[in-house]
């Protein structure tokens, strides 16, 4: 190997360095917005790029599919009102882009993704409860932000109902929480956000006094490319409120993460 592109060099395509993605020809972004035109092209293209030969009967209605399962995959990305209006047409030009980044202009996607997680959690009811509720073993599939490439496994949520004087308190309606993981598990993700925005979202919309989220996955890019680690798993964990985990606890964490069995 030519040492002057170390770790970098690829095997033989002749372009070694990486290349960010801004320094790349045709770049124009529409946060927010599917274009399926758009992306039926880029699966076109890709195939193209990997010597392959789009045109040939196996492949003729590939860069549809693909295009289509990436809208499924990367849905949490379509949100806001003018998104969702969006989402549902297929063909539309560069000028009605344009035009609905401007009606975007005011709010970012994000602020869209923490408006449709405060939906998610509104189903809230009175509960004669207090302690603890943990659903564990949501099952989720999302798409690792660095290689497009999927990273699987299941997300336990805990969370401790608020202590009130009255004797209530309020709780959500269990399916919730698995919706609030697929919401944010579809769209290019990594574990560790996946993990923080699950936690946040919990603690911002609801009365609870504390909440755990523990992630495990199996990440496509450490075992299907690269380091072909197959077996590795990654396990993640983000603690608020009275759930938050202080400095003489993290020992007890990481032991009881190693020891890790759904
Ligand atoms: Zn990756």
């Amino acid at each position: 190997m030519d040492q002057k592109y170390g770790s970098q060099k690829d095997d033989s395509d002749g372009d070694e360095c990486y290349r960010a993605a801004d320094s790349l020809p045709s770049f124009t972004p529409h946060p927010g917005v599917f274009n399926m035109e758009e992306a039926r092209n880029a699966a076109y293209n890709m195939l193209v790029a990997i010597g392959e030969d789009p045109t040939r009967e196996g492949l003729r209605m590939t860069p549809d599919r693909v295009a289509r399962a990436n809208k499924e995959m990367f849905s949490s990305l379509q949100v806001g009102k003018q998104i969702h209006r969006q989402a549902h047409i297929d063909h539309v030009n560069t000028s009605d882009f344009d035009e609905l980044s401007d009606d975007l202009n005011d709010s970012t996607v994000e602020e869209f993704q923490d408006e449709e997680a405060g939906h998610i959690l509104s189903a809230q009811f009175l509960v004669q409860a207090h302690g603890l509720i943990c659903v564990r073993n949501i099952e989720f599939f999302s798409t690792c932000e660095h290689h497009l490439l999927p990273f699987y496994g299941n997300v336990d949520i805990c969370y401790e109902l608020a202590d009130k004087a009255s004797r209530f308190s309020y709780a959500v309606g269990l399916s919730k929480l698995a919706r609030l993981v697929q919401f944010y598990a579809h769209k290019p993700q990594v574990q560790e956000r996946l993990t923080d925005e699950i936690t946040s979202a919990i603690m911002k919309n609801m009365d609870a006094q504390g909440v755990l989220v523990r992630v495990k996955a199996h990440h496509m890019c450490m075992s299907m490319r690269g380091i072909h680690a197959t077996n590795a798993f990654t396990v993640t964990l983000s603690g608020e409120g009275s759930l938050k985990y202080g400095h003489g606890d993290k020992y007890v964490v990481a032991q009881n993460l190693l020891n890790v069995q759904a």
